[in-house]
């Protein structure tokens, strides 16, 4: 049987022998040096995400609020229901940040990270936290001090940094609770839909040949197989600009929370990184 013919490769990084199937795919890496490569980059990755990816969701849900105003009946449909899937990305990308960064003593972040789904358990478990959790505790899960503990958290901060990162958590206390008052409901239903393999294209303008209800004029549904309940999940939405409007504001929420995460999270490392550097040098 070929499939269980071993094959020896040595490891990219510290030349150890890796043994693998033929047919498998072969490694670079043993699975330790792996994850030493992610740790290693684990900072780059954020300050790179927080650069530029972490604005892909509010960019590409603003064109679409911007191209849906002038459009046809069936464009803003397709507008408005990508308009909810960059919702749920967003919610997705900030939900699999922070535990990304809760878990990161017990695996890189750019795998926590790179790797989450945003399902309806978590989805839930974030908001209902958001609802009944002061933000201190959230802060804290993630070892940030509140905006009023900076200047003593982070001593080797000028004065102006402080200022500046002061003012962008506050900033974040409040898009988090905006974020927390938009609710479960959209959440929930759109990560159902998300976790659906043709989300996106799968989107009707008439339900009524697949349940009794059927859609009004001016809405837009997803279609998905839900292959445990054996039904066809039709989950509608509403273009209506005030809503879309409120709902890209609220990514743009999202967007601001993960920065600013990310800021600070950067913030604490440089600063526990200088304070090793004065703990060796005395
Ligand atoms: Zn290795």
């Amino acid at each position: 049987m070929p499939s269980e013919t071993s094959l020896e490769a040595t490891c990219r990084d510290c030349g150890r022998p890796l043994s693998f199937h033929a047919g498998e795919t072969q490694p670079a890496r043993c699975a330790e040096c792996f994850d030493g490569f992610m740790r290693a980059r684990d900072i780059e990755f954020l300050t790179s995400y927080a650069e530029l990816g972490v604005t892909s969701r509010r960019i590409v849900a603003e064109t679409c609020l911007r191209a849906l105003v002038t459009e046809s009946p069936p464009v803003r449909k397709v507008l408005a229901m990508n308009i909810m899937e960059q919702y749920v990305q967003a919610a997705g990308d900030l939900v699999g940040l922070v535990r990304a960064l809760r878990e990161r003593s017990n695996q890189p972040i750019m795998r926590a990270f790179l790797g989450f789904k945003l399902d309806r358990a978590s989805a839930l478990a974030f908001f209902q936290e958001l609802a009944s959790k002061p933000p201190s505790d959230l802060l804290a899960s993630l070892g940030l001090p509140m905006p009023d503990e900076i200047g003593r958290s982070f001593r080797s901060l000028s004065k102006g940094d402080a200022r500046d990162l002061k003012k962008a958590m506050v900033q974040m206390l409040g898009d988090l609770r905006r974020t927390g008052e938009m609710g479960e409901g959209v959440a929930l239903a759109l990560a159902q839909a998300s976790t659906e393999a043709r989300s996106g294209a799968a989107i009707t303008k008439q339900s009524v040949w697949l349940d009794d209800v059927g859609l009004k004029p001016n809405q837009v549904a997803s279609i998905g197989i839900d292959e445990q309940r054996r039904t066809i999940n039709i989950t509608a939405i509403s273009v209506d600009e005030k809503r879309l409007q409120n709902i890209v504001s609220v990514i743009g929420a999202m967007t601001h929370i993960s920065g600013t995460l990310i800021y600070a999270t950067l913030t604490a490392h440089q600063e526990s990184e200088r304070s090793r550097r004065i703990t060796r040098s005395t």
